[in-house]
């Protein structure tokens, strides 16, 4: 392993196909991430694939791939973000939200919330000085199949 490049972010998704090549397109801009600078988990349903109950297995692997990955690159990792998508399939399956977006869009960041608060808890029990920032991937409207990312205020 060469360790020119050191990876800052630690990246949360849902499985989603549809916004995965969009996404990777916007974190490898330097503005953003950068090339080959984030490690990357997945969570169906992003924050509430944490907190649903139906499969408990989840939270479990993500808090120790958390661990994982401070373990191995806790020295140069410095964000966690978060990033959520609209038209989710874990919100449609355990929220009921197909066809309601604005409700949708507002679970998001009740969820996103309330996971951004736990990993700061986490971090400052481990004395980790990770920020935590929350995202959305959008669809375009003027171009269809292609999503965007959005910051997502949360409360
Ligand atoms: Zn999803």
């Amino acid at each position: 392993m060469t360790d020119k490049i050191r990876p800052t972010h630690v990246i949360v998704t849902c499985m989603d196909y549809r916004h995965m090549d969009d996404l990777v397109c916007e974190l490898r801009d330097e503005t953003r991430v950068g090339v080959d600078k984030y490690d990357h988990l997945i969570v169906p349903g992003t924050s509430l694939g944490l907190l649903q109950g139906r499969y408990p297995h989840w939270a479990p692997a993500f808090w120790s791939q958390l661990e994982v990955a401070h373990a191995l690159h806790g020295d140069s990792l410095r964000h966690v973000w978060l990033i959520e998508h609209l038209d989710c399939g874990a919100y449609h399956t355990f929220l009921g939200t197909k066809g309601h977006r604005q409700r949708e869009e507002l679970l998001h960041r009740a969820m996103a919330s309330t996971i951004k608060d736990a990993i700061v808890r986490w971090c400052s029990e481990k004395g980790i000085g990770w920020t935590v920032g929350c995202k959305i991937m959008k669809p375009k409207p003027e171009d269809d199949g292609h999503w965007t990312l959005c910051d997502l205020e949360t409360p």
